[in-house]
């Protein structure tokens, strides 16, 4: 799949990432809970050559990989205020494009269209879901951690909503401040 500036060697570059390329084992750490500070701060860019941000690309994946249902967790979830987050959608089903396991450092959407709702959870939110509006076709530009190689990438459906919701936590937002209100907010009663 392609989209404005992206190329099909990105998608393949990124679908082809796997976390042993950091070299580096990732630790399992606690994920922080709302209504912890760290959540809504505006993540530092940061350099994805860094030790740092290698080491904690790899903590990152080794805690999504433990969490039950977890399609994606971003550095302020682990109580850094960075801008890192990983993603896999492999799993799940309402996924289309699909680029396996990978980590983006300082990403930002391009373009986001075709707006759908829909319910999203959050491990930082545990009880609570929410309908959110999410672009359903996204290209995203972002850097892989490590080589820091810059890749612009297209998605849709499920992986667009995650890649959404996890540049909002980079950006020190959560599903909830995305609601259109509180009739849009609901117990959770299943993990997604
Ligand atoms: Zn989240």
């Amino acid at each position: 799949m392609t989209g404005p500036g992206t190329t099909p060697e990105d998608g393949a570059r990124l679908a082809a990432w796997t976390e042993g390329e950091l070299g580096v084992a990732g630790r399992v750490l606690d994920v922080v809970r709302a209504p912890a500070a760290v959540l809504s701060t505006v993540g530092e860019r940061v350099d994805p050559a860094a030790a740092e941000t290698v080491q904690l690309a790899a903590d990152l994946v080794a805690t999504m990989r433990v969490s039950p249902g977890c399609v994606g967790l971003a550095a302020q979830q682990v109580g850094v205020a960075a801008q890192v987050f990983c993603v896999d959608v492999s799993e799940h089903p309402k996924a289309r494009t699909r680029h396996g396991t990978f980590v983006l450092c300082n990403a930002e959407v391009l373009s986001a269209s075709r707006n759908e709702r829909a319910r999203e959870g959050c491990m930082s939110v545990p009880d609570l879901t929410g309908d959110v509006k999410r672009g359903s076709r996204l290209v995203v530009r972002g850097q892989l951690p490590g080589t820091g190689e810059q890749v612009t990438v297209a998605t849709d459906a499920f992986e667009a909503r995650a890649l959404q919701h996890e540049i909002d936590h980079c950006q020190g937002l959560l599903f909830l401040d995305r609601v259109a209100g509180a009739h849009a907010i609901y117990p959770r009663q299943t993990y997604l």
